[in-house]
């Protein structure tokens, strides 16, 4: 198929773990170094949206287009100020959509179909920002995907949920994707003055080995910070602890994509 780009979703049914923050910063990087990215936004809060300043009122296309089929995945991108990264945005009709598609027989794969148009997609690497949910929306975006790059945030829970997380990949595999692959478990907000936060690092190598990437994500205030400017944190303040680790996971994430690319 002509074109067709890496594609990779960011998945957790927990919120605030770092999802949004890790697909926009992901994106950015993958940017700079010359790649043709597009953010899929499926969360109907849209924080990926407005985190790249693309404001509300500016979104008189998005996600739901996509999966209704009114609209191409093309079509529905909008230009973000990071050159080379574009965003197709969500709106709060993204709320609806699980009904409204329920009973079309094609229900989980309407975004797999529209990353496949015919002409081909203009981008190298796709990422989808999930909602917190395990639901239709996050399963059309397991259905599309390569791989998932699953975010954990090093609190006491981290590992609760994740298994639940890996039945509904595996779910996803024997049913519509058989070669969707784990990106890889990316630590988020680490405090190394927490003495928790070093065990459970510790706890997540011990039982998910080397899917989880070296790199792992501090907790910073940049990063926190550059949402509300419509900034990743990369441009926001490119030197901060966050900015470069996050360029750093930018480096695994293609190593790792290259090798599953050729398995
Ligand atoms: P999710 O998309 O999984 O709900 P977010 O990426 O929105 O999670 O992150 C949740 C909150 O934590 C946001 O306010 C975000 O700015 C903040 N945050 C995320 N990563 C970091 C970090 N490394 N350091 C500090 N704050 C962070
Ligand atoms: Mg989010």
């Amino acid at each position: 198929m002509k074109n067709r780009p890496r594609i990779i979703t960011v998945a957790n049914q927990k919120g605030g773990v770092g999802k949004t923050t890790t697909a926009i910063n992901l994106a950015t990087a993958l940017a700079a170094i010359g790649e043709r990215v597009l953010i899929v936004d499926i969360d109907p809060q849209g924080n990926a949206s407005t985190g790249l300043g693309i404001d509300r009122q500016d979104r008189s296309v998005s996600s739901y287009d996509v999966l209704t089929g009114a609209m191409g995945i093309v079509e529905a991108a909008l230009p973000t100020a990071v050159p080379g990264l574009s965003i197709v945005p969500s709106t709060l009709d993204l709320l609806g959509v699980e009904m409204e598609i329920a009973g079309a027989p094609d229900r989980v794969v309407r975004l797999r179909n529209a990353l496949r148009e015919d002409k081909g997609v203009p981008y190298s690497y796709v990422l989808i920002d999930c909602p917190p949910s395990l639901n239709l929306l996050t399963l059309n975006s397991m259905a599309a995907a390569d791989s998932v790059l699953v975010p954990l945030q090093c609190e006491f829970f981290a590992l609760e949920g994740l298994s639940q997380l890996l039945q509904t990949v595996d779910q996803v595999r024997r049913t519509i994707n058989p070669n969707l692959a784990i990106q890889g478990i990316v630590l988020t907000m680490f405090d190394g003055r927490n003495n928790l936060a070093n065990q459970v690092v510790e706890d997540v190598r011990a039982h998910m080995g080397d899917k989880v990437y070296e790199t792992v994500i501090p907790r910073n205030v940049r990063v926190s910070e550059a949402p509300s400017y419509g900034k990743p944190a990369i441009l926001y303040d490119l030197k901060c602890s966050g900015s470069q680790a996050y360029l750093q996971l930018a480096s695994e994430v293609i190593r790792r994509e290259r090798r599953l690319r050729a398995a």
